[in-house]
């Protein structure tokens, strides 16, 4: 986490907060606009660079707050 967008995005990651030149907020717009299957190298090689492998752990760090995220919410739901 590195900004106030990103604290926020915490609990909705898919949440349309992003600051530019976030680093963690260029990986989760990447995450909400790609699949985990998609071949995303071109983009971080675009987006971070030299710095492609930690915007590559930002946006696994971010899939998974994202599931977690959609995890709680099926739970959530499931409870009503
Ligand atoms: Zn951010």
């Amino acid at each position: 986490m590195t900004c106030q967008q990103c604290a926020d995005a915490q609990d909705n990651p898919r949440g349309d907060w992003f600051a530019v030149g976030c680093d963690s907020c260029t990986a989760r717009a990447l995450m909400v606009v790609t699949c985990p299957e998609d071949d995303i190298d071109r983009a971080l090689q675009k987006l971070f660079g030299r710095s492609r492998e930690r915007g590559a752990e930002l946006v696994r760090q971010w899939r998974a707050r994202d599931r977690a995220h959609i995890a709680a919410a099926a739970a959530a739901k499931g409870r009503r």
